[in-house]
C-alpha cells in the first residue's frame, strides 16, 4: 500500500496514507470478493474504545483505519513512540466522498444506513441530484434494536448492494459493521459517523481552514453545545491524559 511506517493506538495500526491513496486502495475492494470494512479514529472514538472492548476489537479487526482527526495526526508526530508519523487526516466524509465519485463512474450500487428515517431519505434525495448516474440500492434508518439488526443485514443483501456507508455514530456503527457487515453481501463498509446529518443540511460541516487547523470540534460544539460541550471540551483534557498514558504503555513495552 505504502512503504510509511504505520503508528498504532490502542495496539489499533493506522494507515498512513493521503486522502487519495486511501481511496485509490478502497477502490481495489470493489474488485475483490468479499467484505471488507474502514474505520476511523478522531480523539473521542479512541477514548470510547479505551473503555470498550468490543469498539476496540472492532477497530482492531477492521481491514482499514485512518485518522479523522487532527489531534490522532498531531500525536502520531509528537509522539514518535507510536511507530510512525502520519502524512495526512483522512476523515470519514471526504472518504466518502471520494467513493460516491467512483461509484457514480463506475456503476456501483451503494446503501444508505443510519440516522432518522427523515434525514437518510434527504440525503437518498441529496445524493441522486448531486449524482445522476449513482445507483442508491436502498435506504433504512439507524434507530433498530439489536433483535431487528440481523434483519437490516438482510435487507441491504436482497438491495444488492456493492457499498455500505453506515451513520450511526460511534461505537454502534463500527461494532454492528463488525457484527453484521459480513452478513451485508457488500464489499466496502464505511462508517461516516454525522455525516448524513451533513448532507441531509440539518448540520453545516467546518470551513475547510479550520478543518486543515484542527478546529473541525469547536465548529460543531458552537452548533450543538448542549450536546458536545462534555464530549469536546472534557474530551481535549482527556484524550491529552489519555496519550501520557499510551504513551507509558509503548514506553513500558519497549524497555520490558
Ligand atoms: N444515530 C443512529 N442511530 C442511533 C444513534 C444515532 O442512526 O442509535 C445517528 C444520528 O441520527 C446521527 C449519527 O448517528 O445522524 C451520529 O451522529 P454523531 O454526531 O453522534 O456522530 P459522530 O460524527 O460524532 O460520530
Amino acid at each position: 500500500m505504502t512503504t510509511r511506517p504505520s503508528p498504532a493506538l490502542l495496539g489499533v495500526p493506522i494507515a498512513n496514507l493521503t486522502l487519495d491513496e486511501a481511496v485509490a486502495h478502497l477502490t481495489t475492494w470493489l474488485d475483490r470478493p468479499g467484505f471488507h470494512r474502514m474505520a476511523v479514529v478522531n480523539a473521542a472514538i479512541i477514548l470510547i474504545a479505551e473503555r470498550n472492548a468490543e469498539l476496540r476489537a472492532a477497530l482492531a479487526t477492521a481491514d482499514l483505519v485512518t485518522a479523522d482527526g487532527m489531534s490522532v495526526v498531531w500525536a502520531t508526530r509528537w509522539l514518535p513512540c507510536l511507530g510512525g508519523k502520519l502524512v495526512a487526516r483522512v476523515a470519514a466524509p471526504d472518504v466518502m466522498e471520494g467513493i460516491l465519485t467512483q461509484c457514480a463512474q463506475g456503476g456501483q450500487r451503494v446503501y444508505l444506513l443510519g440516522a432518522t428515517a427523515e434525514v437518510v431519505s434527504q440525503v437518498r434525495a441529496c445524493l441522486q441530484r448531486r449524482f445522476p448516474n449513482l445507483v442508491v440500492a436502498g435506504a433504512h434508518d439507524g434507530y433498530f434494536t439489536d433483535e431487528e439488526a440481523a434483519a437490516v443485514a438482510a435487507a441491504v443483501r436482497q438491495a444488492r448492494a456493492d457499498v455500505l456507508f453506515v451513520a450511526m455514530g460511534s461505537p454502534r456503527q463500527e461494532v454492528w459493521l463488525a457484527r453484521h457487515g459480513p452478513q451485508t453481501g457488500t464489499r466496502l463498509a464505511l462508517g461516516v459517523g454525522g455525516y448524513f446529518d451533513i448532507l441531509a443540511g440539518r448540520r453545516r460541516r467546518a470551513p475547510r481552514w479550520m478543518q486543515a487547523c484542527g478546529l473541525e470540534w469547536a465548529f460543531r460544539l458552537i452548533q450543538e453545545p448542549r450536546r458536545l460541550w462534555r464530549r469536546y471540551l472534557l474530551g481535549n483534557i482527556a484524550f491529552l491524559l489519555f496519550l501520557v498514558r499510551e504513551w507509558r504503555r509503548v514506553q513500558g513495552r519497549i524497555t520490558a
